[in-house]
């Protein structure tokens, strides 16, 4: 079992080994909730397009995975967004188990200890939790060797919007899953264009959020986009112009959203999305003046 979920979920670009540490996966949202231009029609046409891991008909729903992604370089051992972690104050749908995380991070092989950076693609709930764990009472980086990047853009956000308005409803996550970090002076806010290592750079995103970020990996030739919330669900690379009803900019998350297609369409680049399901990473074909999709593995 453990080698399967090893297997499965890890694949090389380049000398770079990527693997997926999931917290969960399956049917989550109602596809014209999520994106309010969808049309039965243009929905059903995409669908049909795309393999079965992404809709689940018997509910009605776009299945979204909760993912880490940890890339071990040839230099560093680095933990792309952390989920939503084990916390008690959250919305009651992000109350889900969080073992699997923890199994799979385990069976991947390395320690809390072994990571050397977190990058947070942009500070939502489901993006920062395992941040931190409770330790008496306390919550402490979970990392403890790590420098964890976020975006200074996206971080004073972030904190005037919390000062401003309180916790969001899905929960405290700024206060115990961000702040914390910043006390225990393991934070590192960088400038949207931050080069984090040889092979690792940051570029904007805006729009989901304000200071979203994406990362790029070149390795040994290789090339991939962790496009984190730019894109939740393949239908959106058949439909750029799809925002979420979660996006803080609609209209400045389709001008990323577009930018990013264009860069790594009919290219070997590998988008790698933070909630797509299946193998998550996969390949942008170019179709007329949109784009499709195909998944790393099938
Ligand atoms: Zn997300």
């Amino acid at each position: 079992m453990m080698d399967t979920i090893s297997a499965s979920n890890s694949f090389a670009i380049g000398d770079t080994t990527v693997t997926r540490i999931v917290e969960r996966e399956g049917p989550w949202h109602d596809p014209y909730g999520m994106f309010p231009e969808a049309t039965p029609d243009k929905v059903a046409a995409h669908l049909s397009q795309l393999p079965d891991h992404v809709y689940d008909p018997a509910v009605e729903k776009i299945c979204l995975t909760f993912q880490s992604f940890l890339l071990r370089t040839p230099q560093h051992t680095i933990l792309i967004d952390s989920c939503v972690g084990e916390h008690d104050e959250r919305r009651v749908d992000l109350l889900y188990p969080k073992d699997r995380w923890l199994a799979e991070f385990r069976d991947a092989g390395v320690g809390f200890g072994d990571i050397d950076y977190v990058f947070c693609t942009h500070l939502h709930v489901d993006h920062v939790g395992w941040n931190t764990r409770l330790e008496n009472g306390h919550w402490v980086p979970t990392f403890p060797n790590a420098k964890y990047i976020f975006g200074r853009r996206e971080f004073e956000f972030w904190e005037k919007w919390n000062k401003e308005n309180g916790p969001p409803a899905s929960g405290p996550s700024f206060d115990d899953s961000v702040l914390p970090i910043v006390a225990a002076g393991r934070a590192v806010l960088v400038e949207d264009d931050f080069q984090l290592n040889d092979l690792i750079h940051l570029s904007p995103a805006p729009g989901h959020t304000p200071g979203q970020c994406c990362a790029h990996l070149s390795s040994a030739g290789d090339t991939a986009i962790f496009a984190g919330d730019a894109l939740h669900h393949p239908l959106q690379v058949y439909e750029p112009d799809w925002s979420t009803v979660k996006c803080e900019d609609r209209a400045l998350a389709i001008v990323s959203r577009r930018k990013i297609l264009e860069s790594c369409a009919d290219t070997k680049t590998l988008l790698i999305p933070a909630h797509f399901s299946g193998s998550t990473a996969g390949h942008v074909i170019t179709r007329g003046d949109s784009f499709g999709f195909r998944f790393l593995g099938g």
